[in-house]
């Protein structure tokens, strides 16, 4: 396409913290059961899929995106030591743009990440590989207060309502009418006192993870917003796999060396100027993304 480049990013992050990206299946090891992590090549790695779900997730958040799943329609039990039994999101809130596709409305626009990463019938112009360490690096056993999915009272701000006559034994409900906005998880949350501990597999901080991003057909533009999502000369870290809230999961890129072709095979150059060109293009969402950049700064 006319105005576009294709690219193969060299990337190589290293490990800040500790990283778990689970491979779904669990061992036995003196007695205690640890959930396995992802191997790649057989040593500790990260798939390109996971790579992709956070590199998404980062795009998403500083361009005016949709948000590409379903929230629970009715009800749903939520566990809380306030009282609060149920919650369940306001009618109006799951009507909202953000929940809607724009390809749905007959022949709008895509959204700048699905435009980009693709949804249901629409390839994507981004690939990850699998990332994996160089060198001869084995996993660590450490520890996390056992992991729950999010609670639905949590997302948003809303109102408790007592249960009403003939919802007895339902308990009160938190309806909530609006939403604070995409999470990432940084820093320390909080963890319960009564929190079990799991043991994990872990690939141990100071690693080093190598891959690829190839990209076709983007707009210069769309490859600054990328960048800006990669945290590329933006001293942003990205958070990666399980325990994002209990110190675990930090990579930070270290290196990016890219090989650009224009629309007519001709080698072309990086250019900072993408960047810009994303920030003041209609895509960017520019109060995500200085909040994005600024949560993964230090010691998040
Ligand atoms: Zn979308």
């Amino acid at each position: 396409m006319p105005g576009t480049l294709s690219a193969v990013f060299s990337l190589a992050f290293v490990t800040e913290q500790a990283v778990h990206v689970g491979a779904g299946s669990k061992k036995l090891v003196d007695g205690d059961v640890v959930r396995q992590g992802c191997r790649i090549r057989g040593r500790p790695g990260v798939p390109g899929a996971s790579m992709k779900g956070v590199l998404r997730a980062r795009y998403e958040a500083i361009t005016r995106s949709c948000v590409p799943f379903r929230l629970p329609k009715g009800p749903v039990r939520v566990r809380s030591s306030s009282g609060i039994e149920h919650a369940q999101l306001d009618d109006r809130l799951l009507d909202g743009d953000v929940f809607r596709s724009r390809a749905e409305a007959a022949d709008g626009p895509l959204c700048p990440a699905c435009a980009l990463f693709g949804r249901m019938s629409l390839r994507s112009r981004v690939t990850l590989t699998d990332f994996a360490v160089g060198a001869q690096v084995g996993f660590d056993v450490a520890e996390i207060p056992e992991q729950f999915s999010p609670n639905l009272h949590h997302v948003g701000r809303g109102t408790l309502r007592p249960s009403r006559e003939g919802e007895r034994g339902r308990g009160d409900l938190y309806e909530v009418d609006a939403l604070h906005g995409r999470k990432f998880a940084v820093g320390r949350g909080p963890v319960a006192d009564n929190a079990r501990q799991q043991k994990i597999e872990v690939l141990p901080a100071g690693h080093v993870l190598q891959g690829e991003m190839r990209v076709h057909n983007a707009l210069p533009r769309e490859l600054g917003g990328l960048l800006v999502a990669l945290g590329w000369k933006r001293g942003s870290a990205l958070k990666i796999g399980g325990g994002k809230a209990h110190g675990f999961g930090r990579i930070r890129l270290q290196h990016l060396v890219a090989r650009l072709r224009d629309h007519a095979g001709r080698p072309a150059a990086m250019d900072e100027a993408w960047i810009t060109s994303f920030e003041q293009s209609g895509d960017c969402h520019v109060e995500g993304m200085v909040r994005l950049l600024q949560i993964h700064q230090g010691n998040c």
